[in-house]
């Protein structure tokens, strides 16, 4: 958490969710509840629902719930701290400055912030204050002074002591300059890390340079390392972020689409070109991460990766990532071996609008790039590939149009595809434990949340007897743990919201839908559901167990206990028969 609990219980109470929601969306009074037409999703019939008891939302037609901060994350596309900033600021709060980490950690973190700053100023000054190759490398290739000043680029010199001295000169430790990641050790003394290159900064979403890109300028450099990013550190992990999302979100939002590209440079020349709504990935193959972050801003992205093999294939990497999210990217397939920066070098702007507005969906994609029309082997693995994709999509209707697409286009009949569809279905469905059985395999533990959730008395006599680990969702378990490690359960339930706090804000969706319970409480049921996830522990417990017996068949112990589970699991089958332990194990 990054706030103080009792901060954030403040802005809360003092911003009712009802007139905060109401600013953006007409809410209509319906029993308890509000609804209206859900902002996150288009729809005519109202399936948003706002509770002013629980202080959260929740839309039942695309799943979107959280708290009042969640809210305006998602409606703004903002950080969790500008929501609280702005919350605060709607009712006169003062922040003061956070405190989520340890003091110790604090200083190194702001330390750290510290470096980051005036290092980029040290850079900046570099390229700026006189003439130097490295500008002049930047106007040869078409960066202009405003570029420059909006990426906030700079140089490293050409010497390894300069950026040591600057920072000792501002009166950083030496701890901390080992920590920061921008020296190398030689003979016991720092040395500049970064040498006669191009820097780029890369911000994080709150505006903080957290680490730096770079690139080598000169002809005759031979260094092996073209590119070369500062390494990761508390501050900067690489997988989090994307490289000009800072600068750039603004016009994303307002184009609701984004071009990603692979390096800065290319990022730089699209921007010069006027296509502002654009991010590169750092360097590395895209993240799950990136692509979570990302989406939070749009949803129709284009990748513009360059024409050559290892671009396409890292372009290929990624369809699985974004499909798994239910976002379906275009792809734009430049002339062989250009990447986006040669393109505009020799192409005008209009020329690169007509290749995105050619963009292909992934099939499209895998099609071409596999050369499919060549032969029927390199259209079989294409195809392959292809269906694979397909597998991953979630909304059956999608997944159906989809479909009738590739069937069209490789010419083989839609029953053929979804009879693959099935086998591969198949193959990768090993039964672990028999929740697998279930469309959702969390049903059962999310049924008994809900119930803790809306009736904590109730249930609270049962928590001695429930362990943590009859549940196998990560969320689930932590809400549980909260449960059972909280004194006053009840007060952490009454207020649905506050509970989100405990959360990060992508899984507010996923608890709100658990704190919207409609199910009535009974004793014997919960029981039977309780014993019903019991059993299922046991069942783990006994593969482990078999597993190890085989290895070492003459520890009498483990046999035994091998066979207290055993009967132990009759009896509780014995005791409940039917019901949900039925289904539980069926
Ligand atoms: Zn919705």
């Amino acid at each position: 958490m990054r706030y103080d609990q009792n901060l954030l219980d403040d802005i809360r109470s003092a911003n009712s969710i009802v007139d905060v929601i109401g600013e953006y969306v007409p809410l209509k009074r319906s029993g308890a509840n509000y609804t209206a037409p859900c902002p996150f999703h288009n729809e005519t019939k109202p399936s948003f629902l706002v509770s002013p008891r629980l202080q959260i939302f929740k839309c039942f037609g695309c799943g979107k719930g959280g708290n009042i901060f969640t809210f305006l994350m998602e409606y703004e596309k903002i950080t969790f701290t500008e929501a609280v900033k702005k919350l605060a600021d709607r009712v006169g709060i003062k922040l003061p400055a956070y405190k989520e980490q340890s003091k110790e950690d604090k200083s190194l973190y702001n330390s750290l912030y510290g470096i980051y700053e005036s290092v980029l100023r040290y850079y900046q000054n570099n390229l700026t204050a006189k003439d130097n190759d490295g500008l002049a490398y930047l106007k040869s290739r078409n960066v202009s002074d405003e570029d420059i000043t909006t990426f906030k680029l700079g140089l490293a010199l050409k010497t390894q002591a300069g950026l040591h001295a600057h920072l000792i000169k501002k009166g950083f430790s030496k701890e901390v300059l080992t920590k920061c990641g921008l020296f190398t050790r030689s003979n016991g003394n720092l040395r500049d890390k970064f040498f006669e290159r191009i820097m780029f900064p890369v911000y994080s979403s709150d505006g903080k340079v957290i680490a730096f890109g770079s690139r080598i300028y000169k002809e005759d450099d031979d260094r092996g390392a073209k590119y070369l990013n500062s390494p990761e550190t508390p501050i900067f992990q690489k997988r989090k972020h994307l490289y000009g999302l800072y600068q750039t979100k603004d016009s994303i939002i307002k184009n609701d689409s984004a071009l990603l590209v692979e390096g800065n440079i290319d990022l730089i020349a699209l921007w010069h070109h006027g296509f502002t709504n654009v991010v590169a990935s750092l360097g590395t193959a895209l993240t799950e991460e990136q692509v979570k972050l990302l989406s939070r801003y749009t949803k129709n992205i284009y990748i513009l990766y360059d024409s050559d093999s290892a671009g396409k294939e890292a372009a290929a990497r990624a369809i699985n990532i974004f499909i798994t999210r239910s976002v379906f990217p275009k792809f734009i397939i430049l002339p062989p071996n250009t990447d986006p920066d040669d393109f505009l070098e020799e192409n005008s702007a209009g020329a690169l609008r007509d290749y995105i507005d050619d963009a292909k969906t992934f099939y499209n994609f895998i099609f071409e790039i596999r050369h499919a029309e060549k032969n029927l082997d390199n259209k079989r693995k294409a195809l392959n590939d292809v269906i694979t994709f397909l597998g991953v999509i979630e909304n059956p209707v999608q997944k159906e149009l989809y479909v009738q697409e590739c069937a069209n286009l490789f010419g083989v009949s839609e029953t053929n595809i979804f009879r693959s569809l099935q086998a591969l279905k198949k193959k990768s469905w090993k039964p672990k434990n028999p929740l697998n059985l279930h469309v959702d395999p969390y049903h059962e533990e999310k049924d008994i949340i809900k119930l803790i959730l809306s009736y904590p008395e109730q249930c609270a006599d049962y928590f001695d007897d429930i362990e943590v680990d009859y549940f196998t969702h990560p969320l689930i378990r932590k809400l549980f743990k909260l449960f059972k490690t909280e004194e006053n359960s009840d007060i952490l339930a009454e207020k649905g919201a506050h509970l989100l706090d405990y959360f990060d804000p992508e899984d507010a969706d996923f608890i709100s839908d658990l704190l919207f319970n409609e199910l009535p409480f009974s004793r014997n049921n919960f029981e039977k559901m309780l014993t019903g996830l019991q059993i299922r522990k046991l069942n783990v417990d006994l593969v482990a167990l078999n597993e190890y017996i085989i290895k070492h068949p003459d520890n009498e112990e483990k046999i035994l206990e091998k066979k207290a589970i055993m009967h132990k699991i009759n009896q509780l089958k014995k005791d409940f028969k039917g019901g949900t332990v039925k289904k539980l194990l069926s």
